[in-house]
């Protein structure tokens, strides 16, 4: 049986990105991915700020495909709320090719890949982690120190380790014009508990994902940076407990857990709203002054920097909240 430092199930954008990080330090990893091809079958809208491409130093050659300035708003009456102005907000990027290239910074990092691997078992001695895996024909065994969960929404690590489930599981549509993935999911509501002895979640198995917009790659690359860095130190230290490595867990709390938590309540808000709200929220925020306050605050990654100045300049927004309370 191979042993590992560290074994990462799921070779997403998280598990490609906490797998090279700690390869860098020249630690023995295994990344362990179910499909033959990275990034493929497609489950995302591709839609990522520039702050991703700055803050991971990921080279965006051949991956960003368009520019995205704005964004027109229809309400349900046909009004229309034209935000963004000259920002560059996002890119839209081409999702392959973003999984491609991060697997491929993980192998050069000296990452040892396991493709068309899907983990089935997974089971914790007293002394490390031992790991089951089915390949097309036949079932081979892996043993290590740490097991990284990244292995998405429906995560078999977070489910073999008893680990608490999302708050809530959104269903998403990824369509292109001849193929439509139906069975993507979008977890809401990130756990209490991300780690337990010699295992960590990251990524949608733990639900790192902002709840306004459903996009999950900044907050989960944030997330993986301080995971490969807890797992360094365990690593250093040799200890792989609960409470060594809920050093992770507090860190990437500590970062998004507020804005994440924030984003829990103004979802809420949203989807107790009724079109005739929604009618009348949008007319009140369609001025040149609302406008230029969402144009110059409105950030795709943190929506709740822009609650604040938008509230001073219209204090009547804040009836939304009242009118959620009376709705529980
Ligand atoms: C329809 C849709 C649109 C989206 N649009 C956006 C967007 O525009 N912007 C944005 O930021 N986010 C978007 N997201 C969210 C984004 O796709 C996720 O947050 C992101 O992919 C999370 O990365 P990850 O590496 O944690 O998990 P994933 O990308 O889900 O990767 C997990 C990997 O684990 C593998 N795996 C699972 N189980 C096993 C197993 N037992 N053994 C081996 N491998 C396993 C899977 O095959 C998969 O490759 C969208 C999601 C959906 C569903």
């Amino acid at each position: 049986m191979e042993q590992y430092d560290v074994m990462v199930v799921g070779a997403g954008p998280v598990g490609c990105f906490v797998a090279s990080e700690i390869a860098k330090e020249q630690y023995k990893v295994a990344l362990i991915e179910e499909h033959t091809h990275i990034g493929l079958p497609v489950q995302c809208a591709g839609l990522i700020t520039p702050r991703v491409f700055e803050t991971f130093k990921i080279p965006s050659q051949n991956i960003v495909q368009n520019e995205i300035y704005g964004a027109n708003i229809h309400s349900p009456s046909g009004d229309v709320l034209g935000v963004g102005g000259d920002k560059l907000h996002a890119f839209a990027i081409d999702r392959t090719q973003f999984d491609a290239k991060l697997a491929s910074l993980a192998m050069n990092a000296g990452v040892s890949l396991f493709s068309g691997t899907r983990v089935i078992s997974a089971k914790k001695t007293d002394h490390t982690i031992v790991l089951d895996a089915k390949q097309s024909n036949n079932q081979i065994q892996l043993a290590g120190n740490i097991v990284v969960g990244a292995d998405g929404p429906h995560s078999f690590i977070r489910k073999a380790f008893n680990l608490p489930e999302p708050k809530e599981m959104l269903k998403g549509i990824g369509a292109e014009i001849t193929d439509a993935n139906l069975d993507s999911r979008i977890p809401l509501g990130a756990p209490k508990k991300t780690v337990s002895d010699h295992v960590i979640l990251v990524g949608d198995a733990a639900a790192q994902v902002k709840p306004t917009s459903g996009g999950g790659i900044y907050t989960g690359l944030l997330s993986a940076r301080f995971c490969a860095r807890v797992a360094i130190e365990a690593l250093q230290q040799k200890s792989f407990t609960e409470k060594t490595l809920s050093q992770y867990h507090k860190k990437w709390t500590d970062e998004i857990g507020k804005e994440l938590q924030l984003g829990m309540r103004f979802r809420k808000i949203f989807t107790h709203l009724q079109d005739k709200d929604m009618d009348a929220y949008i007319k009140k925020l369609n001025n040149e002054e609302t406008i230029e306050i969402i144009n110059s605050y409105g950030e795709i990654d943190y929506p709740s920097h822009l609650v604040m100045p938008l509230v001073k300049k219209k204090p009547s927004l804040l009836k939304l909240i009242s009118h959620y309370r009376k709705q529980r």
